[in-house]
């Protein structure tokens, strides 16, 4: 191995291309996936990003994957809130 690969091929033919491959563009192709809709995705980056950017997942995203089967298996270790509070904020 000399640490090169190959860049990936696209197919010929897709019926969808998804540009972007964060969390909008991978939801939309699970949901697409799911209902047989081939997609392909393509991102300008080579890598994702190698920083948290869920420490919080908020209720409305759970609300949005839940259908999709993927909020379970991917948060399921994932702290969850036991109660809540507010704070007052002035400006
Ligand atoms: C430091 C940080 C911490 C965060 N923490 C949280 C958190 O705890 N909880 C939370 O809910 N949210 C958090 N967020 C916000 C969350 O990351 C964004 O809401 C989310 O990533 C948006 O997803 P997106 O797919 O719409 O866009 P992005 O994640 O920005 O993905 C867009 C993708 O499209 C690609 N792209 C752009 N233009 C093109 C193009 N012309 N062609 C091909 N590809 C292209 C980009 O390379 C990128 O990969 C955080 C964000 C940051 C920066």
């Amino acid at each position: 191995m000399n640490g090169t690969t190959s860049p990936p091929t696209l197919p010929a033919l897709s019926e969808v291309l998804i540009a972007g491959a964060g969390p909008t563009g991978l939801t939309l192709a699970v949901a697409l996936t799911t209902d047989g809709v081939p997609c392909t995705i393509i991102d300008a980056l080579p890598h994702g990003a190698n920083s948290s950017r869920a420490a919080v997942v908020h209720a409305r995203t759970l609300e949005v994957l839940h259908p999709l089967n993927i909020a379970d298996p991917s948060f399921s270790p994932a702290t969850r809130p036991t109660s809540t509070a507010r704070r007052a904020v002035r400006a």
